[in-house]
């Protein structure tokens, strides 16, 4: 099942650097670039002239070092950088999908992606149908003729439901559909392009750029669907405009190259907690213990080394029970209560009334979703021994 891929070496193995010597890439912080020549301006337009920049909507030299960067980790052919997670999504969709066509969507996802496919994209009379991604059977039996794109998640949020990526992306191909896979929750541990895949998309705000100090995101796919989102003509990322900007992009280059130890560290962190919340007979969800559903898929399917991602979930029954939990835990010092995820501190939330707040309740119930789901993104912390010393402590005092 699993192509070997080693994505920190490859990141490890590029060489990129600035035109002076910097060891990091210059920053291009122009908007518009000049030409000498108007013929090659005109090529430029038309997509022929390699190597030169038109306008920084379109591409942008700092943009091209992080999206390289990010295609060799992904071992996709090419990539394009956005100002968000969500523009990375609703671009790559929106270039997928035209009017009347129809997607298959893992009912559990982030809840902006799901709110997008259940409330905005009927706008241009395209159909949704949400199913559960592990059954899949319910996604052979949603297929019709007009269904472009099977969407999921490699690690579904809050859930933390682990996608048969190679299972799904057979199903999708068997019928001409493309499958798109957002892999937010788990950078290097699972490449979801070697595993079958044809677009990846990354919320960039979490652990690959790790300081909770700017939105961005990611589409790494072929260089012929990166050419078509950026196409002058009908490209929807150059004309719906979402790019991200060349300072943020260099930035966050930089933070990439510690995505490798920072990934292993939030693993075995987690994997430290999870340990730990079994032994104290706690209901919680994570895909590194044997009593996951999906914990055997997750082991062929992951690369060596990272763990099985920093994201943990424990249930406490009801938010009522929730909320004094989060607040102790604040006050205790464990982290911060906060939305977002991969962050060098520990943040936990309630899905329910937070990052799935949009996911109306009953849909919530249906996929298992308890109103006192706390979700842990667990931090960097040197001494996690006595980060659960305070986690168990505000458990006893419920
Ligand atoms: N994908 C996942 C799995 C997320 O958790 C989020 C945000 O929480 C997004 C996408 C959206 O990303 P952004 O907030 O950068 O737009």
């Amino acid at each position: 099942m699993k192509e070997k891929h080693d994505p920190a070496n490859s990141l490890q193995n590029l060489d990129q650097f600035g035109e002076f010597g910097g060891v990091n890439p210059s920053i291009t912080d122009s908007a518009t670039y000049t030409f000498m020549n108007e013929s090659i301006m005109q090529e430029t337009f038309h997509g022929e002239a390699h190597g030169c920049f038109l306008y920084s909507r379109h591409w942008n030299p700092s943009n091209k070092y992080l999206a390289d960067a990010l295609s060799a980790m992904e071992g996709s052919e090419s990539a394009w950088v956005t100002a968000s997670g969500m523009a990375a999504i609703t671009t790559a969709i929106l270039q997928i999908c035209n009017s009347g066509d129809h997607i298959i969507t893992s009912v559990t996802t982030y809840g902006g992606t799901f709110a997008f496919l259940k409330n905005y994209v009927c706008k241009f009379n395209i159909d949704v149908t949400f199913i559960d991604i592990s059954d899949h059977d319910s996604i052979k039996q949603a297929i019709k003729p007009n269904t472009k794109l099977i969407y999921t998640e490699s690690m579904t949020n809050p859930m933390l439901q682990v996608s048969d990526i190679p299972a799904i992306a057979d199903i999708a191909h068997a019928n001409n559909i493309k499958l798109l896979v957002d892999n937010t929750f788990t950078p290097l541990v699972i490449s979801p392009i070697k595993l079958g895949a044809d677009i990846v998309v990354y919320s960039m705000t979490k652990f690959i750029n790790g300081k909770n100090d700017c939105v961005a995101g990611a589409i790494c796919a072929s260089e012929k669907f990166i050419m078509e989102i950026s196409n002058v003509n009908n490209g929807t990322a150059m004309l719906l405009g979402p790019v991200l900007d060349p300072l943020r992009s260099s930035s966050i280059l930089k933070n990439l190259a510690t995505l490798p130890i920072r990934m292993i560290q939030h693993s075995k962190n987690a994997l430290y907690l999870a340990k730990k919340f079994d032994e104290l007979g706690l209901k919680y969800i994570y895909p590194g213990m044997p009593g996951h559903p999906q914990h055997e898929l997750m082991n062929l399917m992951m690369n060596d080394g990272f763990g099985y991602s920093g994201i943990i979930a424990i249930d406490l029954g009801t938010s009522e029970r929730a909320a004094p939990f989060m607040e102790r835990m604040q006050h205790r010092g464990v982290g911060y209560h906060a939305v977002s995820l991969g962050y060098f501190k520990t943040l936990f939330s309630n899905s329910g009334r937070s990052t799935s707040s949009e996911v109306p309740v009953e849909i919530q119930k249906d996929m298992g979703m308890s109103p006192g789901l706390v979700r842990f993104s667990v931090g960097l912390d040197h001494d996690i021994e006595h980060t659960f010393d305070l986690i168990k402590l505000c458990i006893e005092e419920l």
